[in-house]
């Protein structure tokens, strides 16, 4: 029997500019085995995917998250799909967090 919802693993995404300033936590994502997954502190230094919703020219984008690191001027926005698709390989390769700032956009 499944009692609620359980959590397959979480993932701290962080910026470090590569390594030009201090580990910065931006939020913390996670998966749970139901497939389901959701992100912590929404709005704070992220914006989540936001459809027909998201103003032309605003910082919310339709189909992708906007991460803005309050360290640097990184602002990577990364496809929905792209996004979760490369949480779940750091989730299976067990990584301790995921830094932004070391991916190649
Ligand atoms: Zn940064």
């Amino acid at each position: 029997m499944q009692s609620g919802r359980e959590v397959a693993f979480f993932l701290p995404v962080v910026c470090t500019d590569r390594g030009q300033h201090k580990r910065r936590l931006l939020t913390v994502a996670r998966r749970e085995l139901d497939g389901s997954g959701g992100m912590s502190s929404a709005l704070e230094w992220f914006a989540p995917p936001m459809g027909a919703e998201a103003e032309p020219r605003s910082l919310i984008g339709r189909d992708s998250y906007i991460f803005a690191c309050p360290s640097c001027s990184r602002k990577p926005q990364i496809n929905r799909a792209k996004w979760w698709n490369l949480v779940d390989e750091a989730g299976r390769a067990r990584l301790r967090e995921l830094d932004l700032s070391l991916l190649p956009f």
